[in-house]
């Protein structure tokens, strides 16, 4: 018997994405594995139950799992619905966890520590793509070897989070005052909410889960005198965090930023823009945060209690060192995911459709899928995540008309920064926003492009109608993608 039938598909992680992968693989007659490091799948997820979501329902589940789902008797929710996380667990992934198929496929408190070619180091070529990997992964009971056909790893990045200091390393003093240091989202209104209440809280981060943690601080200091509230970000891009308010295809999405905005308005939060934190000192008991101005002066904060750290996340790239991948030297995604999600150059949080061909690695039937696949990108949505899943286990089932038959539907966010200017023939101006300008009141690039399929919204369209290169909104359409409803602006 050869390996791919005789070996299982492993799927590394029972987050959303990784559950989602085992119902695609399930689907096409492969047999999935899926090694879960929590006791629980979701690990991620229950971390930041408490957090509503800002996408509904009819994003956030997959289509193959509906599927399952329904087949035994699952009632779905409401689609248009805003799920917190942990409801996404309870209502959705722990049923999805508990069907016999994917029960049997679990392997719960279960870590895999390292990847590897069986008998194959990563030096060594000849015959490399037909031998199985092989997977370390370690149990109460201590460290086994599985061997599997194909790796598909969705570990996600929310465990690894970027540190304070604004260089990428962690700002000196961060480990030493690690004990008043959060990252992420804590659960600000509830279980940790005797430990910001009364305190003068700095945030640190310029996306969602900052905003969030502002606006759960902003309700928190309503009922508790004396909750003092700093937000720090390391430019003055004001424009990206406040979003695209009510032209935000998700509506909750842009009523965070539209909330943030009105508490920044009426002076509700300290803000410190274009503050680059460098350290953190031990004032004899509250902390200080040192850190540089723009034009290289020292800048600090005084009097701080707690720091909440959300600048985001990054993969965890040692589970993979003993195998051939190839990385985006800075977004740490593949090459090929790379200009279409790049921050620097949109923040649009819609992509072009993408699946198994710019997943792909050098290492042969290896993919990072979910979170993971967008290395530091910050705008992963599940709805990305479940395409990926499906064309990725349609091509590891041969499969290869419908693995690149790519379709995604994601919503805009309304808002767009780009660094491309209109001179240079782009399409997205990049928003100058000061605090209390209005945002644009239209989607930057106009909406998808009315005839051109080689354009990727109306603007790209017009600067190709006038011979000009385009937009520079990312690559060139994929031939055998479709965008359904939002185009890349
Ligand atoms: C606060 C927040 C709000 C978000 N809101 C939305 C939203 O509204 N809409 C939306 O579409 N997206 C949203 N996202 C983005 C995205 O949907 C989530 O990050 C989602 O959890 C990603 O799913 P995933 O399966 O890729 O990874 P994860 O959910 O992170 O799952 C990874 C899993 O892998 C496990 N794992 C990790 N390492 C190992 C290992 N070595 N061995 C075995 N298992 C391992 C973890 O325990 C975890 O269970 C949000 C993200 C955050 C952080």
């Amino acid at each position: 018997m050869n390996d791919r039938i005789a070996l299982p598909v492993a799927v590394i992680g029972a987050g959303p994405v990784g559950l989602a992968a085992a119902a695609h693989m399930l689907e096409r007659g492969l047999r999935p594995v899926v090694f879960e490091a929590g006791a629980t799948v979701a690990a991620n997820l229950e971390s930041f139950r408490h957090v509503r979501l800002f996408s509904p329902w009819r994003y956030n589940v997959d289509r193959a799992a509906r599927r399952l789902l329904e087949s035994a008797g699952w009632q779905p929710p409401p689609d248009e619905e805003l799920p917190t996380a942990g409801e996404i667990v309870d209502r959705y992934l722990a049923p999805l966890a508990a069907l016999p198929p994917i029960a049997a496929a679990l392997q719960l408190s279960s870590r895999v520590e390292s990847i590897a070619r069986d008998g194959f180091d990563k030096l060594k070529s000849r015959g490399r793509d037909e031998a199985p990997f092989v997977l370390r992964v370690r149990t109460a009971s201590g460290v086994r070897e599985h061997r599997a056909w194909a790796v598909l790893d969705a570990t996600g990045t929310w465990a690894t989070p970027n540190p304070l200091g604004a260089n990428g390393l962690p700002a000196l003093g961060e480990r030493e005052h690690a004990d008043r240091i959060a990252y992420g989202m804590p659960d600000i209104l509830g279980a940790q909410r005797a430990r910001y209440a009364g305190r003068r809280v700095v945030v640190a981060g310029a996306g969602h889960s900052a905003a969030g943690n502002l606006l759960a601080l902003a309700k928190l200091a309503q009922t508790e005198p004396g909750t003092r509230i700093v937000w720090t970000i390391r430019g003055h891009d004001f424009a990206r965090i406040f979003g695209g308010g009510e032209n935000d295809g998700l509506a909750a999405r842009g009523a965070l930023g539209a909330r943030l905005r009105a508490l920044v308005g009426e002076g509700r939060l300290e803000v410190r823009a274009d503050f680059k934190a460098e350290a953190i000192r031990d004032e004899g008991g509250p902390l200080a945060i040192e850190g540089r101005a723009p034009d290289g002066s020292r800048v600090r904060i005084d009097a701080v209690d707690e720091i909440i750290v959300s600048t985001g996340c990054r993969p965890d790239l040692g589970l993979s060192s003993e195998i051939r991948v190839r990385l985006d030297p800075w977004l740490e995604s593949t090459e090929a995911l790379a200009p279409l999600i790049d921050p620097n150059e949109h923040s649009c949080g819609t992509v072009r459709p993408h699946g198994h061909r710019e997943l792909a690695h050098p290492e042969a039937r290896f993919y990072a899928l979910g979170a993971k696949s967008y290395g530091r990108a910050p705008n992963f949505l599940l709805a990305t995540g479940y395409e990926q899943a499906r064309s990725v286990a349609a091509a590891l089932a041969g499969d290869l008309a419908s693995a690149d038959d790519v379709q995604l539907e994601l919503p805009q966010t309304g808002v767009c920064s780009t660094q491309f200017d209109e001179a240079a023939g782009a399409c997205c101006a990049k928003p100058e926003t000061p605090v209390e300008a209005p945002i644009a009141a239209s989607s930057c690039c106009g909406g998808p492009p009315k005839s051109r399929a080689d354009a990727c919204c109306v603007r790209d369209e017009v600067a190709k109608d006038e011979g000009k290169s385009g937009c520079g909104c990312g690559a060139e359409p994929k031939p055998s993608g479709k965008v359904i409803e939002a185009s890349c602006c």
